[in-house]
């Protein structure tokens, strides 16, 4: 799985970050915007990441699934 991010489309809902603590985090010294901290995450995380996606009120958030490339 490779995760992607537009931070320029982000709107700082903090979503992300509080479903996949791991992959997503919105430092509040950044104003809450997105900050992509695994953009391969293990196994262990997809489901999250998933829900990450689904959840992200603005798109910011692109998942390609058959991508495994570091
Ligand atoms: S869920 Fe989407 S809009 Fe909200 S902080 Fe994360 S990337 Fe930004």
């Amino acid at each position: 799985m490779k995760v992607t991010v537009s931070e320029n489309i982000c709107i700082a809902s903090g979503n992300c970050s509080m479903v996949a603590p791991h992959v997503f985090a919105n430092p509040p010294e950044e104003g809450g915007f997105v900050r992509l901290l695994d953009s391969n995450p293990p196994a262990s995380e997809w489901d999250a990441v998933r829900e990450a996606e689904s959840l992200c009120p603005a798109a910011t958030i692109r998942i390609d699934e058959e991508d495994a490339s570091a």
